[in-house]
């Protein structure tokens, strides 16, 4: 199982590549300019047609900005969209974009979505958008899960992705950067609440009992600019999935950049 990260920040955007050979490949966000995706896209061999579907985590705009255009990018290119009904109902409230009713979907918590080969499984996650999702997607050699954008993470979830090959995790801030970063009282609080996003420390904890002797890579991702720096995150990452006795490869989704990962 492939995967790329075309971007991988609240600053610069979200957008993640995953397939399988001779499989199409499927987008997990679309936080950037079409002009981005389509550039990212073209830098691994792929033209957006190539897509079979297109999943939508939330609404934030970090990971929707090509969807909110007059067209946006999966009219334009005729690609299915996936998304909560929470999703729907924010974009049919506030955004003025057109998408044609046979290339929107809808997905619920627990529901298993079967596309181009794949099973995709989408579970809610605790973060301040309207029914947010994470996905599993299930290829035939491996698993590949995407979950970022979380206050916490539940029991249930750490249960799903148990043994998972390929995790696309978030580590968003180091706790320490983040208090003396002169950011807002109330910016803090929601960055760090149960809603808003994970620590190094609280990734690592929950890697820790999620990984097991089937787990490949660990590609943290959605790391602050600001608060966190890829060494930190690999570092505090790595040191608390030692303890596990399991030494997966742990690497990072760049802000801005493509970065891709082969199969292993
Ligand atoms: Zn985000
Ligand atoms: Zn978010």
């Amino acid at each position: 199982m492939h995967i790329a990260s075309l971007s991988s920040s609240s600053t610069c955007g979200n957008a993640y590549v995953v397939w399988e050979n001779s499989k199409r490949p499927l987008l997990i966000d679309c936080g950037l300019s079409i002009t981005r995706i389509v550039s990212g896209l073209k830098d691994l061999g792929m033209v957006p047609q190539d897509l079979a579907g297109i999943f939508i985590t939330h609404e934030h705009s970090d990971h929707v900005r090509a969807m909110c255009l007059k067209t946006p990018f999966p009219q334009k290119f005729r690609i299915p969209v996936y998304a909560s009904q929470g999703f729907w109902d924010w974009y049919y409230t506030f955004q003025r974009s057109h998408i044609d009713d046979e290339l929107v979907y809808c997905v619920k918590d627990g529901q298993d979505t079967r596309i181009a080969g794949y099973t995709v499984q989408s579970f809610l996650k605790p973060h301040d958008a309207r029914e947010p999702m994470g996905f599993k997607v299930n290829g035939s050699s491996a698993s590949a899960a995407f979950v970022m954008d979380l206050g916490y993470v539940p029991p249930k979830i750490e249960n799903l992705l148990m043994g998972t090959e390929y995790l696309v995790f978030e580590a968003n801030h180091d706790v320490t950067m983040e208090l003396n970063s002169g950011r807002p009282k109330f910016l803090l609080d929601r960055i760090m609440g149960t809603y808003g996003h994970l620590s190094n420390e609280e990734a690592g904890k929950s890697l820790q009992r999620m990984v097991t002797e089937t787990t490949k890579r660990i590609i943290l991702a959605h790391l602050s600019v600001d608060c966190n720096s890829p060494d930190k995150a690999i570092a505090v990452v790595t040191e608390k999935i030692e303890e596990s006795g399991f030494a997966p490869e742990v690497t990072v989704a760049p802000p801005g950049a493509l970065r891709q990962y082969g199969a292993k």
